[in-house]
């Protein structure tokens, strides 16, 4: 990288993912830099969704190998563990604090300045914060950065309350573990949770309005995930709209669209995000929104006006912290004058951390058959790979998708700890290699990876059977 356009002043709205990395990319690019942010660095990703959450299902996990021990031979005459959700809401939101306090310090030694207030847009280069009342205009920047995230969704029929009707920001206030937990939304964040929770001992209740779990992702990994989920008494309702949640005497109902009421000590209402996009100034200064209200940009981050850029939850290109700060960084290379490759999606790696998780990259086969496009597959259960015999794990799959001609198009990892185990087909699908490429490099004997190697190894039969 080489310092382009020196003494540019870069604004940033935002300071999650999205807004971070662009500032320290602007940084490394010569501009002056001023993050803005209302309420901690690291944004909701670090405070309220994806470390929160994935510290709380550490404790999950841990509860779920466990599971397991009997048939390992191990004996535990003490009875089942007992989940102290007290202390591990403390260790959430400690983990939380801290890293948002590694990355504010990570900044401040890269010489990014950082103003607390929520930020609006006066013009395309004028930026004005307000902080307890009063409001601030910062001097004039050459680029926009708006990366503001989202907030959860919420139903005005089931109006979050903070102790029974919760929003996922809104979990880690709880000092003891509900006794039945409803949940009501079956997309990543509801499964993770309903799953979560029922690992560390609450009754979960999923309420889902589709037929199935996990709504868009590989049908035979949400069918495997929602089998896992009735196996562990967690009740699952497919085909099942909530219209409306009230607190009782000592609990909550939520009412079904169809009238039925289904009654808990608490409900967590997980039924997606709403950009932050509204009182920034981006409607009059020209930006223009889609009708959801997310930021309309092209590959390279650029908005509808020169000098505005966007990225992450508030464009609602892909809702995740990856993408998030590749965004960032692409908007910052653009705007500074770097070199730029845009956003590629096909790459993208992306994991549900329930247990057994699912991670994915490539196309999907259902992009696959609704692009019309030809490809070879193969599938092997975790439960025949050696490696997981010994651990004794049997849920799970590893699925792999090629061209007919041999390069990887994609792959599904179903297993514990499949975010890990997704990387060499990440490498193989953004590297176009083909099955040979992956069959012919090592695998560990024995180790889960194992069936990637095998997998490409099929893969490459039938490629060649094909050539033939
Ligand atoms: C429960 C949950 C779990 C998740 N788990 C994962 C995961 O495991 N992996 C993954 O990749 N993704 C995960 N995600 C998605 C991930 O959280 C988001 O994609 C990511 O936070 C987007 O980053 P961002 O920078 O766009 O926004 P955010 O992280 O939301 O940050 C935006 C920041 O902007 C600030 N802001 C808003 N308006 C203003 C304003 N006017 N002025 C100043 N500051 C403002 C906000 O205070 C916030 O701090 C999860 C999401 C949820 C809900």
């Amino acid at each position: 990288m080489r310092a382009v356009r020196e003494g540019q002043h870069v604004v940033v709205l935002g300071g999650g993912p999205g807004g971070y990395e662009a500032a320290l990319v602007a940084r490394r690019l010569g501009a002056r830099v001023t993050v803005v942010e209302k309420q901690g660095l690291g944004g909701a990703a670090v405070l309220t969704d994806v470390v929160p959450s994935k510290t709380l299902i550490a404790t999950a996990e841990w509860l779920t190998i466990a599971e397991r021990a009997p048939d390992l031979g191990i004996r535990s005459g003490a009875g089942p563990a007992q989940v102290d959700l007290s202390a591990v809401n403390t260790r959430v939101l400690a983990l939380a604090a801290a890293q948002s306090a590694d990355i504010r310090a990570r900044l401040e030694r890269e010489g990014v300045e950082i103003v607390t207030g929520a930020g609006r847009l006066e013009s395309k280069s004028r930026v004005v914060v307000s902080h307890d009342g009063r409001d601030v205009a910062l001097d004039e920047a050459d680029t926009v950065l708006v990366a503001t995230g989202a907030t959860p969704r919420t139903l005005p029929t089931a109006v979050p309350d903070g102790e029974r009707i919760l929003t996922w920001t809104q979990l880690y206030q709880l000092d003891a573990l509900p006794e039945r937990l409803i949940v009501v939304g079956s997309g990543v964040t509801g499964a993770e949770f309903a799953g979560a929770y029922r690992a560390l001992g609450s009754e979960v209740v999923l309420v889902s309005s589709r037929d199935r779990v996990l709504p868009g992702e590989d049908e035979d990994a949400a069918e495997l995930l929602e089998g896992v989920f009735r196996s562990r008494g967690m009740e699952v309702m497919s085909r099942s709209r909530a219209a409306s949640a009230e607190r009782t005497a000592d609990g909550v109902a939520v009412t079904l669209a169809d009238g039925r009421v289904v009654e808990g000590s608490h409900v967590l209402i997980a039924v997606g995000a709403v950009p932050s996009t509204s009182g920034l100034g981006l409607e009059e200064v020209g930006v223009a929104l889609t009708p959801s209200g997310h930021v309309v940009v092209d590959k390279v981050s650029r908005t509808t006006v020169r000098g505005v850029y966007a990225a992450g939850d508030c464009t609602g290109v892909l809702p995740l912290a990856s993408v998030a700060a590749q965004q960032g960084r692409i908007a910052m290379a653009h705007a500074l004058g770097d070199a730029v490759e845009p956003l590629r999606l096909g790459t993208v790696a992306a994991n549900i951390f329930t247990a057994p998780e699912i991670a994915t990259v490539g196309y999907s086969e259902k992009q696959l058959q609704e692009q019309g496009l030809r490809y070879v597959t193969t599938t092997l259960p975790l439960a025949r790979n050696p490696r997981a015999k010994m651990l004794g794990m049997r849920d799970g799959f590893v699925k792999l998708f090629a061209h007919p001609q041999g390069t990887v198009r994609g792959g599904v990892v179903v297993a514990p700890r499949a975010s890990e185990l997704i990387f060499p087909i990440t490498l193989a699908v953004a590297n176009r290699l083909t099955v040979h490429d992956v069959a012919s490099a090592f695998t560990v004997y024995p180790s889960l990876s194992g069936s990637i190697g095998e997998g490409a190894r099929v893969l490459h039969g039938q490629v060649r059977g094909q050539d033939g």
